[in-house]
């Protein structure tokens, strides 16, 4: 039989993190579990109400049900890849292809300019943003950007926008600096009409709102060039079919979610870069600088946009791992 154990934690973000998102404290849980072959694997559990997603507890309740939510099913699969690297005493950079991450930039007016200037220099080439608050301020900030830094740009709306005022957003930047967005991410809900005409603009990417399209159904001409895949919140076989049936690129991101959950996505982008190659684009899963730092984040060791080393086994953390109180779940039957 399979067992479970929670430890609950919190972090706490330094600033807003999107056009949805306030800064409150985020709530989530690592989950411990053992399969019957005695491998002990981790993983995070962090949903986003926002988003609508439960929370945590009654993923867990769920759990003792001997139900696993989508989200809960995710952090199984993930625990499984941090077990299995566990077990043979590796972790989850031993052999990988090496991943390169986007720079992330939730908000740009409490950027100070040095950080962009260090981005640069320590080896980014592309830089996200999450607009979707001041489209004027925002594409004056972008046009500076991209002249003063040459970043490509990706912008990320979490479906904030409208037509219109993308359109206006996107014409107002020079023509010769266009070829420097490399996608327009979630502009506003799905709609196979409207993202065509905005498609034609500039290239998109879908991010959450790819729960909305219906696959089967969806003509040829797919307004979108990019599918974004959190595997702690996307069947991640699944996702990787409809990219690779529809010719689509990839970007695979963590969640804003908890320092393990960061590694097991880095993981993740690594195994599907070594089989798709440049179908995988630039990742986005340096997350963790996002919030207050706690033992966890401060032992990831970036070198610039690559995670460069992690501490211990499996997704890393062995000792914090260890040290932390857990509580067993009980499974009703
Ligand atoms: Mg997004």
């Amino acid at each position: 039989m399979m067992k479970f154990w929670f430890h609950k934690y919190s972090m706490t973000p330094l600033t807003t993190l999107s056009a949805v998102t306030g800064a409150q404290v985020r709530e989530g849980a690592l989950i411990k579990v053992q399969w019957p072959n005695k491998k002990i694997g981790f993983s995070d559990l962090f949903p986003w109400p926002e988003l609508g997603d439960k929370k945590v507890i009654y993923h867990l309740q769920e759990l003792q049900k001997s139900r696993l939510t989508p989200l809960m099913e995710q952090s199984v699969y993930l625990a499984k890849k941090d077990a299995e690297l566990r077990s043979k005493k590796q972790n989850a950079l031993s052999g990988a292809t090496r991943i390169k991450n986007h720079f992330l930039v939730t908000d740009f007016t409490k950027l100070p300019e040095s950080k962009l200037y260090e981005a640069k220099s320590a080896g980014f080439s592309t830089l996200k943003v999450k607009v979707g608050r001041d489209w004027k301020e925002e594409i004056q900030w972008i046009e500076k950007t991209i002249l003063d830094y040459e970043f490509s740009i990706r912008m990320d709306f979490n479906s904030q926008s409208d037509f219109s005022t993308f359109e206006r957003m996107i014409s107002y930047l020079p023509r010769n600096l266009k070829p420097k967005i490399e996608f327009i991410e979630d502009p506003f809900p799905w709609d196979y009409d409207v993202w065509l005409d905005a498609s034609k603009l500039a290239p998109l990417a879908i991010d959450n709102e790819a729960e909305f399209v219906d696959w089967k159904k969806l003509p040829d001409k797919i307004p979108f060039k990019v599918l974004v895949i959190k595997p702690a919140r996307q069947d991640v076989d699944q996702a990787v079919k409809k990219a690779t049936e529809r010719h689509l690129k990839m970007v695979i991101t963590s969640s804003m979610d908890h320092p393990i959950a960061l590694v097991g996505a880095i993981r993740v982008a690594s195994e599907l870069k070594t089989k798709y190659r440049i179908q995988v684009l630039d990742s986005g899963c340096i997350t963790h600088k996002l919030y207050k730092p706690d033992e966890f984040s401060s032992k990831l060791i970036f070198t610039g946009p690559y995670l460069s080393q992690i501490i211990g086994t499996g997704m890393g953390f062995d000792k914090e791992l260890e040290n932390l109180d857990w509580t067993a779940i009980e499974m009703k039957k």
